[in-house]
Protein backbone atom coordinates (compact mmCIF):
# COMPACT_ATOMS: atom_id res chain seq x y z
CA UNK A 1 0.00 0.00 0.00
CA UNK A 2 0.86 3.36 -0.64
CA UNK A 3 2.20 5.33 1.98
CA UNK A 4 2.03 9.31 2.45
CA UNK A 5 5.23 10.86 3.01
CA UNK A 6 5.17 13.52 5.69
CA UNK A 7 4.40 17.03 4.19
CA UNK A 8 7.82 19.21 4.24
CA UNK A 9 7.02 22.26 6.85
CA UNK A 10 5.73 25.28 5.41
CA UNK A 11 8.76 27.65 4.77
CA UNK A 12 7.45 30.55 7.26
CA UNK A 13 7.97 27.22 9.80
CA UNK A 14 11.38 25.99 9.89
CA UNK A 15 11.09 24.51 13.07
CA UNK A 16 10.44 20.67 13.18
CA UNK A 17 7.00 19.87 14.45
CA UNK A 18 6.04 20.12 18.07
CA UNK A 19 2.91 17.75 18.90
CA UNK A 20 2.54 20.10 22.00
CA UNK A 21 2.21 23.25 19.80
CA UNK A 22 0.31 21.49 17.35
CA UNK A 23 -2.27 19.98 19.73
CA UNK A 24 -2.59 23.73 20.89
CA UNK A 25 -3.38 24.87 17.58
CA UNK A 26 -5.30 22.20 16.30
CA UNK A 27 -7.34 21.74 19.63
CA UNK A 28 -6.64 18.06 19.61
CA UNK A 29 -5.65 17.86 23.76
CA UNK A 30 -5.23 20.63 26.65
CA UNK A 31 -4.27 20.23 30.05
CA UNK A 32 -5.94 22.18 33.01
CA UNK A 33 -4.23 22.95 36.47
CA UNK A 34 -7.48 21.81 38.00
CA UNK A 35 -6.68 18.14 36.74
CA UNK A 36 -3.01 18.25 36.88
CA UNK A 37 0.58 17.86 34.66
CA UNK A 38 0.42 14.78 32.52
CA UNK A 39 -2.97 14.39 32.91
CA UNK A 40 -4.08 15.52 29.15
CA UNK A 41 -8.38 16.34 28.26
CA UNK A 42 -8.74 15.02 24.89
CA UNK A 43 -10.09 17.58 22.99
CA UNK A 44 -13.31 16.38 20.07
CA UNK A 45 -10.73 16.65 17.53
CA UNK A 46 -8.06 14.65 19.78
CA UNK A 47 -10.61 12.00 20.52
CA UNK A 48 -11.30 11.60 16.89
CA UNK A 49 -8.44 10.50 16.01
CA UNK A 50 -7.80 8.15 19.14
CA UNK A 51 -10.78 6.88 18.46
CA UNK A 52 -9.96 6.06 15.22
CA UNK A 53 -6.47 4.57 16.20
CA UNK A 54 -8.30 2.16 19.05
CA UNK A 55 -10.39 0.84 16.38
CA UNK A 56 -7.44 -0.26 14.65
CA UNK A 57 -6.33 -1.90 17.85
CA UNK A 58 -9.51 -3.85 17.84
CA UNK A 59 -9.23 -4.78 14.30
CA UNK A 60 -5.41 -6.03 14.52
CA UNK A 61 -6.62 -8.06 17.69
CA UNK A 62 -9.28 -9.80 16.74
CA UNK A 63 -6.91 -10.47 13.37
CA UNK A 64 -4.59 -11.84 15.87
CA UNK A 65 -6.30 -14.19 17.06
CA UNK A 66 -7.35 -12.10 20.26
CA UNK A 67 -9.99 -11.91 22.82
CA UNK A 68 -11.17 -8.96 24.38
CA UNK A 69 -10.98 -8.01 27.97
CA UNK A 70 -11.52 -5.42 30.30
CA UNK A 71 -9.62 -5.34 33.75
CA UNK A 72 -9.78 -2.87 36.59
CA UNK A 73 -7.25 0.27 36.58
CA UNK A 74 -6.80 -0.65 40.75
CA UNK A 75 -6.15 -3.73 42.77
CA UNK A 76 -4.96 -4.87 46.19
CA UNK A 77 -1.27 -4.29 46.89
CA UNK A 78 -0.96 -8.04 47.29
CA UNK A 79 -1.51 -8.78 43.11
CA UNK A 80 1.48 -5.74 42.79
CA UNK A 81 3.39 -7.68 45.33
CA UNK A 82 3.41 -10.89 43.79
CA UNK A 83 3.92 -9.70 40.57
CA UNK A 84 7.06 -8.17 41.06
CA UNK A 85 5.85 -4.59 40.36
CA UNK A 86 5.57 -3.22 43.65
CA UNK A 87 9.20 -4.12 44.77
CA UNK A 88 10.64 -2.80 41.94
CA UNK A 89 8.25 -0.11 40.92
CA UNK A 90 6.66 1.54 44.15
CA UNK A 91 8.41 4.54 43.77
CA UNK A 92 6.95 5.10 40.43
CA UNK A 93 3.37 4.20 41.55
CA UNK A 94 1.07 6.49 42.85
CA UNK A 95 0.75 5.23 46.55
CA UNK A 96 -1.76 3.55 48.48
CA UNK A 97 -5.36 4.37 48.74
CA UNK A 98 -7.08 2.85 52.21
CA UNK A 99 -9.86 1.29 52.42
CA UNK A 100 -10.85 -0.13 55.78
CA UNK A 101 -8.34 -2.48 56.04
CA UNK A 102 -7.33 -3.10 52.53
CA UNK A 103 -5.15 -0.68 50.16
CA UNK A 104 -5.29 -0.27 46.63
CA UNK A 105 -3.06 0.66 43.97
CA UNK A 106 -3.53 2.27 40.62
CA UNK A 107 -2.15 -0.24 38.43
CA UNK A 108 1.46 0.25 37.09
CA UNK A 109 0.66 -2.29 34.21
CA UNK A 110 -2.08 -5.03 32.74
CA UNK A 111 0.07 -7.65 32.99
CA UNK A 112 -0.91 -9.46 36.21
CA UNK A 113 -4.71 -8.71 35.52
CA UNK A 114 -4.10 -10.89 32.51
CA UNK A 115 -2.50 -13.14 34.53
CA UNK A 116 -5.34 -13.79 37.08
CA UNK A 117 -7.77 -13.98 33.64
CA UNK A 118 -5.65 -17.01 32.38
CA UNK A 119 -5.80 -18.72 35.60
CA UNK A 120 -9.75 -18.38 36.22
CA UNK A 121 -10.27 -21.10 34.09
CA UNK A 122 -8.03 -24.85 33.75
CA UNK A 123 -6.34 -24.49 30.40
CA UNK A 124 -5.34 -27.90 28.44
CA UNK A 125 -2.71 -27.58 25.72
CA UNK A 126 -5.86 -27.55 23.10
CA UNK A 127 -6.51 -24.18 24.57
CA UNK A 128 -3.18 -22.29 24.02
CA UNK A 129 -2.10 -20.06 23.06
CA UNK A 130 -4.47 -18.00 24.88
CA UNK A 131 -4.13 -14.30 23.37
CA UNK A 132 -6.10 -11.81 25.49
CA UNK A 133 -6.20 -8.25 24.41
CA UNK A 134 -7.28 -4.69 26.38
CA UNK A 135 -6.78 -0.84 25.76
CA UNK A 136 -6.37 -0.17 29.30
CA UNK A 137 -5.21 2.54 31.43
CA UNK A 138 -1.95 2.16 33.93
CA UNK A 139 -0.81 4.56 35.96
CA UNK A 140 3.00 6.42 36.30
CA UNK A 141 3.65 8.86 39.64
CA UNK A 142 5.90 11.07 37.43
CA UNK A 143 6.55 14.68 39.03
CA UNK A 144 5.32 17.83 37.50
CA UNK A 145 8.59 18.77 36.40
CA UNK A 146 9.16 16.41 34.41
CA UNK A 147 5.73 16.32 32.07
CA UNK A 148 4.46 17.76 28.59
CA UNK A 149 2.07 17.31 26.33
CA UNK A 150 1.44 13.55 25.53
CA UNK A 151 4.58 12.00 25.31
CA UNK A 152 5.20 11.86 29.65
CA UNK A 153 2.09 11.05 31.29
CA UNK A 154 0.73 9.99 34.24
CA UNK A 155 -2.34 8.42 32.56
CA UNK A 156 -1.18 5.72 29.77
CA UNK A 157 -3.53 4.11 27.36
CA UNK A 158 -1.92 1.28 26.10
CA UNK A 159 -2.88 -0.83 23.45
CA UNK A 160 -1.53 -4.52 25.64
CA UNK A 161 -2.02 -7.62 24.63
CA UNK A 162 -0.68 -11.13 26.63
CA UNK A 163 -0.35 -14.37 24.86
CA UNK A 164 -0.08 -17.63 26.93
CA UNK A 165 1.22 -20.35 25.07
CA UNK A 166 3.25 -23.66 25.05
CA UNK A 167 7.14 -23.07 24.99
CA UNK A 168 7.23 -24.67 21.60
CA UNK A 169 4.63 -21.83 19.93
CA UNK A 170 6.97 -19.32 21.22
CA UNK A 171 8.73 -18.54 18.24
CA UNK A 172 5.90 -18.08 15.78
CA UNK A 173 3.52 -15.92 18.22
CA UNK A 174 6.21 -13.91 18.21
CA UNK A 175 6.25 -13.41 14.39
CA UNK A 176 2.76 -13.24 14.30
CA UNK A 177 3.65 -10.17 16.85
CA UNK A 178 5.77 -8.72 14.73
CA UNK A 179 3.84 -9.19 11.09
CA UNK A 180 1.20 -6.78 13.08
CA UNK A 181 3.89 -4.61 13.90
CA UNK A 182 5.18 -4.23 9.94
CA UNK A 183 0.75 -4.31 9.02
CA UNK A 184 -0.13 -1.07 11.02
CA UNK A 185 3.14 0.36 10.92
CA UNK A 186 2.23 0.33 6.69
CA UNK A 187 -0.76 1.33 6.86
CA UNK A 188 0.10 4.87 9.86
CA UNK A 189 3.00 5.49 7.06
CA UNK A 190 5.29 4.76 10.23
CA UNK A 191 9.20 4.44 9.15
CA UNK A 192 10.95 2.23 11.65
CA UNK A 193 13.96 3.15 12.07
CA UNK A 194 15.64 -0.01 13.83
CA UNK A 195 14.46 -3.37 16.24
CA UNK A 196 16.60 -3.37 19.08
CA UNK A 197 16.49 -6.86 20.97
CA UNK A 198 16.55 -5.67 24.68
CA UNK A 199 18.25 -8.04 26.87
CA UNK A 200 19.05 -7.85 30.80
CA UNK A 201 22.85 -7.15 30.54
CA UNK A 202 25.07 -7.24 33.82
CA UNK A 203 22.19 -5.43 35.42
CA UNK A 204 20.63 -6.07 38.67
CA UNK A 205 16.82 -5.78 39.85
CA UNK A 206 15.82 -8.46 36.93
CA UNK A 207 13.66 -11.66 38.04
CA UNK A 208 14.74 -15.10 36.93
CA UNK A 209 17.76 -17.15 36.75
CA UNK A 210 20.17 -17.31 33.95
CA UNK A 211 19.26 -20.16 32.25
CA UNK A 212 15.70 -18.97 31.48
CA UNK A 213 17.43 -15.22 30.15
CA UNK A 214 19.73 -17.20 28.06
CA UNK A 215 16.36 -18.99 26.46
CA UNK A 216 14.11 -15.87 26.48
CA UNK A 217 16.87 -13.77 24.09
CA UNK A 218 17.60 -16.59 22.15
CA UNK A 219 13.83 -17.51 21.47
CA UNK A 220 13.57 -13.59 20.31
CA UNK A 221 16.63 -13.35 17.90
CA UNK A 222 15.32 -16.21 16.45
CA UNK A 223 12.14 -14.93 15.82
CA UNK A 224 13.51 -11.71 14.11
CA UNK A 225 15.66 -13.86 11.92
CA UNK A 226 12.43 -16.03 11.00
CA UNK A 227 11.19 -12.84 9.67
CA UNK A 228 14.94 -12.01 8.26
CA UNK A 229 14.44 -8.48 10.32
CA UNK A 230 17.79 -7.28 11.02
CA UNK A 231 18.41 -5.85 14.51
CA UNK A 232 20.97 -4.15 17.63
CA UNK A 233 21.29 -5.21 20.81
CA UNK A 234 20.86 -3.22 24.12
CA UNK A 235 21.95 -4.60 26.78
CA UNK A 236 20.32 -3.17 30.27
CA UNK A 237 17.43 -2.14 28.45
CA UNK A 238 15.16 -5.49 29.27
CA UNK A 239 11.83 -5.62 31.60
CA UNK A 240 12.64 -6.32 34.69
CA UNK A 241 10.72 -9.89 33.71
CA UNK A 242 11.76 -10.90 30.70
CA UNK A 243 14.06 -9.47 27.32
CA UNK A 244 12.24 -7.74 24.70
CA UNK A 245 12.06 -6.38 20.62
CA UNK A 246 11.58 -2.78 20.77
CA UNK A 247 10.51 -1.18 18.00
CA UNK A 248 12.22 2.49 17.45
CA UNK A 249 11.16 5.25 15.10
CA UNK A 250 12.70 8.79 15.04
CA UNK A 251 11.13 12.12 15.56
CA UNK A 252 11.18 14.86 12.97
CA UNK A 253 13.11 16.58 15.49
CA UNK A 254 15.87 13.36 15.04
CA UNK A 255 15.05 12.49 18.23
CA UNK A 256 14.75 7.92 18.88
CA UNK A 257 11.87 6.29 20.76
CA UNK A 258 10.38 3.01 21.51
CA UNK A 259 6.75 2.44 20.24
CA UNK A 260 5.88 -1.11 20.10
CA UNK A 261 7.32 -3.64 22.11
CA UNK A 262 7.35 -8.07 21.79
CA UNK A 263 8.43 -8.87 25.55
CA UNK A 264 9.06 -12.46 26.57
CA UNK A 265 8.67 -13.47 29.87
CA UNK A 266 8.96 -17.06 31.80
CA UNK A 267 8.79 -15.12 35.53
CA UNK A 268 5.10 -13.55 35.74
CA UNK A 269 3.48 -17.10 34.82
CA UNK A 270 6.10 -18.51 37.43
CA UNK A 271 4.66 -15.71 40.13
CA UNK A 272 1.31 -16.40 39.40
CA UNK A 273 1.71 -20.59 38.95
CA UNK A 274 -0.31 -20.80 36.26
CA UNK A 275 -0.25 -24.17 34.17
CA UNK A 276 -1.73 -26.30 31.67
CA UNK A 277 -2.46 -29.56 31.10
CA UNK A 278 -0.30 -31.06 28.77
CA UNK A 279 -0.66 -33.63 26.32
CA UNK A 280 0.84 -35.99 29.01
CA UNK A 281 -1.72 -35.19 31.27
CA UNK A 282 1.18 -33.41 33.36
CA UNK A 283 0.55 -29.85 34.77
CA UNK A 284 2.84 -27.51 32.51
CA UNK A 285 3.87 -23.57 33.09
CA UNK A 286 3.11 -21.62 30.21
CA UNK A 287 5.27 -18.75 28.50
CA UNK A 288 3.58 -15.35 28.75
CA UNK A 289 4.02 -12.80 25.48
CA UNK A 290 3.50 -9.30 26.28
CA UNK A 291 2.28 -7.68 22.97
CA UNK A 292 2.06 -3.89 22.44
CA UNK A 293 1.12 -3.56 18.68
CA UNK A 294 0.20 0.04 18.59
CA UNK A 295 1.61 1.44 21.98
CA UNK A 296 0.60 4.11 24.21
CA UNK A 297 -2.08 6.03 22.63
CA UNK A 298 -0.68 9.01 24.15
CA UNK A 299 3.10 8.03 22.16
CA UNK A 300 1.31 7.09 19.13
CA UNK A 301 -0.86 9.93 18.72
CA UNK A 302 1.64 12.22 19.34
CA UNK A 303 4.32 11.01 16.86
CA UNK A 304 1.65 10.87 14.35
CA UNK A 305 0.85 14.83 14.84
CA UNK A 306 4.60 15.44 14.37
CA UNK A 307 4.72 13.04 11.58
CA UNK A 308 1.82 14.70 9.17
CA UNK A 309 2.93 17.99 11.07
CA UNK A 310 -1.45 17.91 11.37
CA UNK A 311 -2.50 17.51 7.93
CA UNK A 312 -3.28 13.63 9.04
CA UNK A 313 -4.37 11.11 6.75
CA UNK A 314 -8.22 11.26 5.16
CA UNK A 315 -9.28 8.49 7.67
CA UNK A 316 -7.48 9.81 10.68
CA UNK A 317 -8.80 13.94 10.16
CA UNK A 318 -10.91 14.87 12.84
CA UNK A 319 -13.10 16.62 9.89
CA UNK A 320 -12.88 15.17 6.49
CA UNK A 321 -14.69 17.53 4.39
CA UNK A 322 -15.78 20.98 5.44
CA UNK A 323 -18.59 22.50 3.34
CA UNK A 324 -18.44 26.34 2.51
CA UNK A 325 -21.35 27.78 1.70
CA UNK A 326 -19.98 31.27 -0.25
CA UNK A 327 -22.97 33.56 0.93
CA UNK A 328 -25.82 32.88 3.85
CA UNK A 329 -28.50 32.55 0.98
CA UNK A 330 -26.62 29.23 0.41
CA UNK A 331 -26.32 27.97 3.73
CA UNK A 332 -28.92 25.34 3.75
CA UNK A 333 -27.84 23.47 0.56
CA UNK A 334 -24.68 23.51 2.53
CA UNK A 335 -25.74 22.19 5.41
CA UNK A 336 -27.75 19.49 3.11
CA UNK A 337 -24.33 18.39 1.50
CA UNK A 338 -22.73 18.22 5.21
CA UNK A 339 -25.98 15.92 6.11
CA UNK A 340 -25.68 13.37 3.01
CA UNK A 341 -21.47 13.34 3.72
CA UNK A 342 -22.51 12.51 7.43
CA UNK A 343 -25.22 10.26 6.44
CA UNK A 344 -22.63 8.18 4.41
CA UNK A 345 -20.47 7.50 7.56
CA UNK A 346 -17.57 10.48 7.15
CA UNK A 347 -16.74 13.45 9.29
CA UNK A 348 -18.33 16.67 8.05
CA UNK A 349 -18.44 20.19 9.54
CA UNK A 350 -19.98 23.46 8.03
CA UNK A 351 -18.21 26.81 8.48
CA UNK A 352 -21.27 29.64 7.75
CA UNK A 353 -20.49 32.26 5.70
CA UNK A 354 -19.27 34.63 8.44
CA UNK A 355 -15.98 35.69 6.63
CA UNK A 356 -15.36 35.99 3.84
CA UNK A 357 -14.42 32.58 1.41
CA UNK A 358 -10.99 33.21 1.78
CA UNK A 359 -10.68 33.86 5.14
CA UNK A 360 -12.71 30.40 5.48
CA UNK A 361 -10.45 29.05 3.12
CA UNK A 362 -7.29 30.26 4.93
CA UNK A 363 -8.80 28.59 8.31
CA UNK A 364 -9.88 25.37 6.74
CA UNK A 365 -5.80 25.17 5.46
CA UNK A 366 -4.89 25.90 8.96
CA UNK A 367 -7.01 23.37 10.39
CA UNK A 368 -5.31 20.67 7.65
CA UNK A 369 -8.56 19.25 6.15
CA UNK A 370 -8.48 17.37 3.39
CA UNK A 371 -11.57 18.34 1.31
CA UNK A 372 -13.24 21.63 1.40
CA UNK A 373 -16.26 21.71 -0.71
CA UNK A 374 -17.35 24.93 -1.86
CA UNK A 375 -21.31 25.88 -2.13
CA UNK A 376 -22.10 28.88 -3.84
CA UNK A 377 -25.11 29.98 -6.30
CA UNK A 378 -24.49 27.46 -9.10
CA UNK A 379 -23.88 25.16 -6.92
CA UNK A 380 -26.85 25.96 -4.69
CA UNK A 381 -29.36 25.74 -7.53
CA UNK A 382 -27.81 22.28 -8.57
CA UNK A 383 -28.49 20.94 -5.27
CA UNK A 384 -31.80 22.37 -4.68
CA UNK A 385 -32.64 20.93 -8.17
CA UNK A 386 -31.31 17.15 -7.89
CA UNK A 387 -31.41 16.92 -3.94
CA UNK A 388 -28.98 13.44 -4.09
CA UNK A 389 -27.09 14.87 -7.05
CA UNK A 390 -26.06 17.73 -6.40
CA UNK A 391 -22.19 19.44 -7.56
CA UNK A 392 -19.68 21.15 -5.20
CA UNK A 393 -16.91 22.89 -5.65
CA UNK A 394 -13.85 20.79 -4.42
CA UNK A 395 -10.38 22.17 -3.12
CA UNK A 396 -8.23 19.65 -1.85
CA UNK A 397 -5.07 20.06 0.72
CA UNK A 398 -2.48 19.62 -1.64
CA UNK A 399 -3.79 22.43 -3.92
CA UNK A 400 -6.01 20.58 -6.00
CA UNK A 401 -9.11 22.23 -7.44
CA UNK A 402 -11.99 20.20 -9.38
CA UNK A 403 -14.67 21.82 -10.50
CA UNK A 404 -18.79 20.16 -10.67
CA UNK A 405 -17.80 17.08 -8.41
CA UNK A 406 -21.01 15.23 -8.16
CA UNK A 407 -21.92 14.43 -4.34
CA UNK A 408 -22.05 10.61 -4.76
CA UNK A 409 -18.44 10.64 -6.13
CA UNK A 410 -17.47 12.98 -3.50
CA UNK A 411 -18.56 10.46 -0.85
CA UNK A 412 -17.84 7.24 -2.95
CA UNK A 413 -13.74 8.93 -3.10
CA UNK A 414 -13.58 9.58 0.86
CA UNK A 415 -15.27 6.39 1.66
CA UNK A 416 -12.81 4.33 -0.55
CA UNK A 417 -9.82 6.34 1.18
CA UNK A 418 -11.08 6.14 4.25
CA UNK A 419 -11.82 2.15 4.24
CA UNK A 420 -8.26 1.49 2.91
CA UNK A 421 -6.91 3.80 5.55
CA UNK A 422 -4.68 5.00 2.30
CA UNK A 423 -3.00 7.84 2.78
CA UNK A 424 -3.51 9.65 -0.57
CA UNK A 425 -6.09 11.97 -1.15
CA UNK A 426 -7.54 10.38 -3.79
CA UNK A 427 -9.67 12.52 -6.68
CA UNK A 428 -6.94 11.07 -9.45
CA UNK A 429 -7.86 12.16 -13.00
ZN1 LIG B 1 2.46 -6.86 29.95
Amino acid sequence: MRTQQPPASPPSDPAPADHRRLGRELRLFATDPLVGAGLPLWLPDGAVIRAEIERLAAEEAVRGGCQRVYTPVLAKRELYERSGHWAKFADDMFPPMKVGEEEFLLRPANCPHHALVYASEQRSFRDLPVRLAELGAMFRSELSGVLGGLSRVRQINLDDAHVFCAPEQVRGEIALALESVLRCYRLLGIDITRFRLSRRGGGDGFLGGDGLWAEAERQLGAALADLGIGYSGAEGEAAFYGPKIDVQVTDPAGREETLSTVQLDFNQPERFGLRYVGSDGGRHQPVMIHRGVLSAMERLVAHLVELYDGAFPPWLSPVQVLVLPVADQNAEPARHVACQVRAAGLRADCDPADATLGARIRRARGRRIPYVAVIGDREAADIQRAEDDGRVALRLRDGRQLGGVPVARLISEISRQVTDRSAGLGFDA
